[in-house]
């Protein structure tokens, strides 16, 4: 089986600063940093990392040929990743002395999928394959029910949140993946709770608190998470998105996936960076975690 990853591919430019510019000032970067970024990306990487067959749907431009070349490195399948006449995606992120940061993002290649990409794409896949996206791309909706026509499980990581964008998907959705602020924050928007939702598999992600699994018409489980000492929380919850696909893509039952993602995520917010430091299976199965 396969996961088809509609997904952000970002380059993550981060500039060391003295402090955080003000408005109209000009400031020289003591450094600068490139790193593969975009929740997108993140999954990918995380879910091949996790011995999944990662197929990613997404664009680039001209600039970002070694992000797609970097994905093929972490074993991601990038032969549907378009390059197309835009800048690719990027975020400039400014980090000064005491680790404040000021981020601007630029969605460039990321919003120019189109429908008639991810259909071309699909053509490929399977009935019982996984379909995942996020909310930086372009052609959400059209993914969403193309999936479901194909017969693949279509799974959603609603961020970053926007409460119309996961309203027109929910229909089509059989997995559905947010933090407990965005869930409080579709409560508001739908009024149903994360155990009402018409979706089979709802995941509430609790930061240091590990997460909460809602089957539709079960009692909810909750899955601890580990001690750890957080240095870094980025892409965490984009690499336990990738470990619970990965484990559902091989037929493990859920509590199983998400006992391995919590551990994976663990491990994540140990260590600083993002895409190139996302833990594989064996260290993940062999890491001392409390
Ligand atoms: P979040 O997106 O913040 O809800 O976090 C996603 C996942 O990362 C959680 O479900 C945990 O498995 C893990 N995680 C996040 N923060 C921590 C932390 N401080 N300590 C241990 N695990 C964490």
């Amino acid at each position: 089986m396969a996961i088809w990853n509609l997904g952000s591919i970002n380059a993550d430019m981060v500039y060391a600063l003295p402090h955080l510019p003000a408005p109209g000032e000009t400031l020289a970067a003591s450094g600068l940093q490139r790193f593969l970024g975009g929740k997108g990306a993140n999954m990918s990487v995380a879910a091949a990392r996790a011995g999944a067959h990662v197929r990613h749907i997404g664009a680039v431009g001209s600039d970002g040929l070694w992000a797609r070349d970097r994905l093929t490195e972490y074993g991601v399948d990038t032969r549907h990743i378009a390059q197309v006449d835009q800048p690719t995606g990027h975020a400039i992120i400014a980090v000064d002395a005491q680790g404040e940061n000021l981020i601007i993002l630029f969605p460039g290649a990321n919003h120019a999928i189109g429908a008639d990409q991810v259909s071309a794409a699909l053509t490929d896949s399977d009935t019982g394959d996984l379909l995942v996206f996020q909310n930086e791309t372009t052609a959400q909706v059209e993914a969403a029910k193309l999936g479901r026509e194909r017969g693949l499980t279509v799974c959603y990581a609603a961020a970053p949140f926007s409460a119309p964008a996961v309203q027109a998907v929910l229909p089509y959705l059989d997995f559905l993946i947010l933090n407990e602020v965005e869930a409080a924050q579709l409560q508001q928007a739908t009024g149903l709770a994360p155990a009402d939702l018409p979706v089979e598999h709802v995941i509430v992600t609790l930061g240091s608190k590990g997460a909460r699994y809602h089957q539709r018409g079960q009692v909810a489980a909750e899955f601890p998470a580990h001690k750890v000492k957080a240095v870094d929380t980025t892409g965490a919850g984009d690499t336990f998105t990738g470990y619970v696909l990965a484990g559902m893509d091989r037929g493990m039952p859920m509590a199983q996936a998400i006992t391995q993602a919590n551990r994976a995520a663990a491990l994540m917010v140990m260590r600083p960076g993002t895409a190139d430091v996302i833990p594989d299976l064996k260290e993940v199965r062999e890491a001392a975690l409390d």
